[in-house]
Parts: structure tokens; sequence; C-alpha cells
């Protein structure tokens, strides 16, 4: 079962599932702990606490890669390969820069992938979007991420897109606030980093 008491260490924003997908990585790849996708589990881990899967979806995911664990290491592969191909593109955005068409023409053959899955179906009295396969395919917590990026990609919303003002972090969030003035990712995370960093730089010069 996974542990959901763990919840606060995926620092998840929860403005979109895409953004806070490309936000498990750190603008440093390469250190170790700038990446939380080590692990098929982790992956499968995040997808609950994000929303991307439910709980019983993750449990037979789980079971999945253990009985096939080839499929999961090419799933976790793939999802890191959709994770930077997503942030590029809305990074792009992000900075008002069109994107490069490598990068749309791998997101369009994975969205493609992923709505071969999407179904309508009625749900008590009411019509919903469901994936079939979507506890038996390892790769079934891409298939929202990707159909909450190109929602984003053709949303108003896109206009809010910012990338964090910190020069250690390149955290995608949406600015919302009233004069659309914010900087950071989050205060906690980022926020009050730049406030010490420029308070320690003010004080070492003597002012
Ligand atoms: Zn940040």
């Amino acid at each position: 079962m996974v542990n959901t008491r763990d919840i606060e260490k995926y620092g998840l924003l929860r403005e979109r599932l895409c953004l806070d997908f490309t936000n498990t990585s750190d603008a440093h790849p390469s250190l170790p702990d700038g990446e939380f996708f080590k692990s098929y589990y982790s992956l499968v881990e995040w997808a609950v606490y994000a929303g991307a899967v439910s709980h019983a979806q993750a449990d037979t995911l789980i079971a999945g890669a253990e009985t096939h664990p080839d499929k999961a290491g090419a799933a976790l592969k793939n999802a890191i390969t959709v994770r930077d191909t997503v942030y590029r593109i809305l990074s792009a955005a992000a900075a008002h820069q069109h994107p490069k068409p490598a990068d749309m023409q791998a997101f369009n053959h994975m969205l493609l992938k992923a709505m071969t899955h999407l179904r309508l179906s009625t749900v008590d009295e009411h019509f919903a979007w469901t994936y079939t396969q979507a506890d038996a395919d390892l790769e079934a917590m891409l298939w929202p991420v990707l159909w909450s990026a190109s929602e984003l990609l053709t949303s108003h919303d896109l206009r809010y897109l910012r990338e964090c003002a910190s020069e250690d972090c390149s955290w995608l969030f949406l600015d919302t606030s009233k004069n659309h003035s914010r900087r950071w990712c989050s205060m906690t995370l980022c926020g009050n980093r730049a406030k010490a960093r420029t308070h320690y730089h003010r004080a070492r010069k003597g002012g």
C-alpha cells in the first residue's frame, strides 16, 4: 500500500497536474536529490499523491511492475522522457517562445497513444472521461498528465504560466495572483530562500 503521509515531500502545487509532473525534477537533474522518479515505485507513489491514479490503480500497477520489472523500467524511462518533453514545451510557452518542432512531434505522438485509451463513460447519472486499461498499462499515469498539458496549452490560463525566478529552480506555476506579480513557485520553497540570499549579500557588503 502506498504511504499517503509523505505528501509534503512532493511539494505539489496542485495548480495543474501537468505542472506538478514537470516539477518533479530540479533545475539540476544531475543532483541525486533533484530527481523524484528514482524508481517505478516512486513514479506510482507520486501519481497517487498528485491524483493521476487512484490507490486501487496504484496497487495494481505496483503488482504489475513486480511481475514485469522490464516493462516497469521502460515505463519509468518513458515517464522521464514525457516529463522533459512537456517541460520544454511549457517552459518555451512561459517565455513566449515557440517550442521546438521535434518536441511538438514527440508530444503529439505521446498524446495520440494516450488518447487511444480515452473513453466517454456513464458514471452514476453523469458522463465522464475515463481511461481503458488504466490499471493494466504501466504507463497509465502519463495519460491524464498529457491530457492536462494539452488542456493548459490551449487554455486562456497559459498567459499566467511562469517559471520560478530562483536561479536554481525551474519549477513552473500559474501566476493567478491579483497583480500577476508572483515570482516564485512557492514562498516556502524559493521565495524565502531568495530573500535569505539577498539579506546575506547585503550583510556581506555591509549594506
Ligand atoms: Zn522555485
